[in-house]
């Protein structure tokens, strides 16, 4: 057993990609109509290898060593300069991008494989590209043409990297609240900045020629609040307009956070302009930065979600592949002192299909919210694309709060099968779920998202993005109520979505006689609507598999109990299938159920948490 290897499932993504969501029916979109089906299989390979043989080696090291600051400078963890290298030589930065700037033009969808692989074998790395190719995005969306000449091919190639900076001191969640200041210098394009960013992910490090700072900060006379922001280009080293590197822009790395996970990654708190030399120049409009600022954080915080579906994968295969190895005690219900691997003790068994079935779960979530992206994009139809952009609208709160809570959970259940093991250093899980935590707080705390999903997504066009997934979901479960195997479970997240449905309809009323109670139930109403998107998926998945198993259960004429048993004993794909069935079964039976007790307890909300004085 290896104890550090990042353990990849392949076929789960495969499944996904294209048994479940049919990547191939894509390239009929003119987007991506220069790909083809064995494109997309070598992509997801070659990513493989890079994940497995670049980055997983790192991962631990990392860990380690930390970053470190030296002389006013960050210094990476032993190994991470040369990965970068070679990760951006390849072409990694953004597969995603758009190729006329260094991009690969590739579904988000495969993306969302590409990034699972990459984060899950070193989180801490992927900061660098990941955030080079966010930030990129916003360039290219609202940047001018001269910027976008200047500034994208660097970066989409990884000779720049980028950041995202909007965290101060004062002004974490109430971002409007930011002091961070800008003066024009001539005209409307240059901007001398002045002030103080903390918790920069990537904020600073030697791994490339230079650093491209989005800088959200206020224009001086510009009104308070969110409102008044604008974001600002600002390179860690000047840049002519010929797009040549100059002396340094008075961006300064002031101290470097110690951290409970991704040590790997430098935390920075930058200085701007503490010699009154930091330039930066106007991203788009301004006090339009909010608005842009969303725009990449709603990418994001879909990533914020692939890190935790990674972990909690991650986690679940290591997890297993001790629970196989390691003997312990013998079986309860036997006389025999036979002694078994702990794979065989029923409470091993749950938690391991519990991590089995959330961590593909949320694999699922999150590559469907990557699909809709790719058809809101890709088609032309108008309906289709507004139906398609709220859908994603809707989930992207659940796609980063439902996921890093729950991926985190799994990562923590992992430890809990090793047992002692699992908490020491020797085995990757106390990492995982370390270097997992951050998710639930950054890009907008779980608290955050959970109030945007209630306070505003669902109150969006009178409600319309919450009927349109009910749609959605009508038209994906109603077909198969009446499934002879599992037509059973079909009906319970029928049930489950109702009992959503019926504290939606009831929230108006308690908003009008008690808001600060209804906002109360912002958290417990995302979660029971993170379990029912989270079983559909499944059940989804569960009603292909078992397609498939029914085929080849019938080509080997397998058709007793038995004979079924046995070739679940000899064919792999068969295991695969019959296990994706099983993780429905167990989703449904024991993790979707807490939808009806938070329904119930939200629709008769107990005051207690309002009450009380701390
Ligand atoms: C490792 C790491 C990397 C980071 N990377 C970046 C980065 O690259 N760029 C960047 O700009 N920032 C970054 N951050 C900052 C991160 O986004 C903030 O920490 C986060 O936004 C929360 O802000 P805060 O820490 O000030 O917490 P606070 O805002 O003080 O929140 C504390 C608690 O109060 C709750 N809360 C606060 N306000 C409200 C409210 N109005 N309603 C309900 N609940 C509320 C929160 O949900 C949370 O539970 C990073 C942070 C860390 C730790």
């Amino acid at each position: 057993l290896s104890v550090s290897h990042y353990l990849v499932d392949r076929r789960d993504l495969l499944f996904v990609l294209n048994e479940q969501l049919g990547l191939g029916k894509l390239t009929e979109l003119p987007k991506y109509k220069d790909f083809d089906q064995g494109d997309f299989d070598l992509v997801l390979d070659e990513a493989i290898k890079v994940a497995t043989e670049l980055l997983s080696g790192l991962n631990k090291v990392a860990d380690e060593q930390q970053c470190k600051l030296v002389d006013g400078k960050v210094v990476l963890p032993d190994g991470f300069v040369p990965a970068f290298k070679t990760f951006c030589e390849a072409g990694w930065v953004s597969p995603h991008g758009n190729p006329e700037h260094g991009g690969q033009g590739l579904p988000f969808t495969l993306t969302v494989s590409l990034s699972e692989l990459f984060i899950g074998a070193n989180p801490s790395f992927f900061f660098l590209p990941a955030l080079t190719a966010a930030a990129a995005n916003v360039l290219e969306d609202f940047g001018s043409e001269a910027h976008k000449q200047r500034f994208l091919e660097p970066m989409l190639t990884g000779r720049w990297t980028g950041t995202m900076c909007l965290t101060e001191p004062q002004a974490g969640s109430a971002v409007g609240e930011l002091t961070t200041s800008a003066r024009p210098l001539d005209g409307t394009e240059r901007f001398a900045l002045t002030g103080s960013k903390i918790f920069i992910s990537a904020g600073d490090h030697e791994a490339a020629e230079n650093i491209i700072h989005l800088v959200l900060a206020r224009v001086e006379g510009d009104p308070a609040g969110t409102k008044g922001l604008s974001l600002f280009i600002v390179p860690k080293y000047k840049v002519d307009e010929a797009g040549r590197v100059g002396e340094s822009n008075d961006v300064v790395t002031t101290a470097l956070e110690h951290k409970m996970g991704i040590n790997g990654s430098p935390t920075c708190a930058l200085a701007f302009g503490e010699n009154g030399d930091c330039e930066g120049y106007l991203l788009g409009e301004r006090r339009m930065g909010i608005v842009y600022m969303f725009k990449m954080m709603n990418e994001a915080r879909i990533m914020c979600g692939i890190q935790c579906a990674a972990a909690a994968n991650a986690s679940y295969q290591q997890a297993l592949a001790y629970a196989r190895d390691r003997v312990q005690g013998t079986r309860a219900t036997s006389k025999s002192d036979e002694r078994v691997a702990i794979i065989e003790h029923p409470d091993v068994r749950r938690n391991l299909l519990w991590m089995k079935s959330v961590s593909e779960g949320l694999r699922a979530l999150l590559h469907q919210a990557a699909y809709w992206a790719d058809l809101a994009v890709g088609l032309t139809d108008e309906k289709e694309v507004t139906r398609y952009q709220d859908l994603l609208e809707l989930l992207t709160p659940i796609c980063k709060a439902y996921a890093t809570d729950m991926g985190f959970y799994v990562t923590e259940k992992g430890i809990q099968v090793l047992g002692g093991y699992g908490y020491v250093r020797e085995y990757p899980l106390e990492q995982y779920m370390r270097d997992v935590k951050i998710a639930s707080l950054y890009e907008g705390t779980n608290g955050i998202q959970a109030l945007d999903l209630l306070g505003r997504k669902m109150r969006l066009k009178g409600g319309g993005l919450f009927m349109n997934w009910l749609q959605e979901a009508n038209g994906s479960l109603q077909p198969h109520k009446d499934h002879p195997e599992l037509g059973t479970l079909v009906q319970a997240v029928d049930k489950a979505k109702n009992a959503l449905g019926e504290v939606t309809f009831a929230f108006p009323a308690l908003g009008q006689k008690d808001p600060e109670l209804f906002i109360l139930q912002a958290t417990p109403f995302l979660r029971a609507f993170g379990h029912v998107e989270v079983a559909r998926q499944l059940v989804l998945q569960a009603l292909i598999a078992q397609k498939a198993l029914d085929a080849l259960a019938k080509k080997a004429g397998a058709e007793s109990p038995e004979q079924r048993r046995a070739l679940l004993q000899d064919d792999s794909e068969a295991r695969f299938y019959d296990g994706k069935v099983q993780a429905a079964r167990f989703f449904v039976g024991n993790v979707l159920p807490e939808t009806f007790s938070l329904a119930k307890s939200m629709k008769t909300p107990d005051r207690s948490a309002l009450d009380i004085v701390f």
